[in-house]
């Protein structure tokens, strides 16, 4: 397993995506590196809406009343 850091994940800085540029994925990039940037990587892309988390709320809810029906 290669020793990347794990923010090669996350795609570009917050400055390649304000820039568009394409990012090196190191912190710093290579880009802030170059230009005395703060780079900083604001995690992973918030496309998941946050409405998708309700299901598992009541499905979390539905397994612990159907937990304790089961006396577990
Ligand atoms: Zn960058
Ligand atoms: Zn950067």
């Amino acid at each position: 397993m290669p020793k990347h850091t794990r923010q090669s994940k996350l795609g570009a800085c917050t400055e390649c995506q304000k820039r568009k540029s394409k990012c090196s994925g190191s912190a710093p990039c290579s880009y802030c590196a170059r230009s005395s940037k703060p780079c900083t990587f604001s995690g992973p892309p918030q496309r998941t809406p946050l409405t998708r988390q309700a299901p598992m709320s009541w499905f979390k809810e539905a397994a612990r009343k159907a937990e304790s029906q089961l006396g577990l």
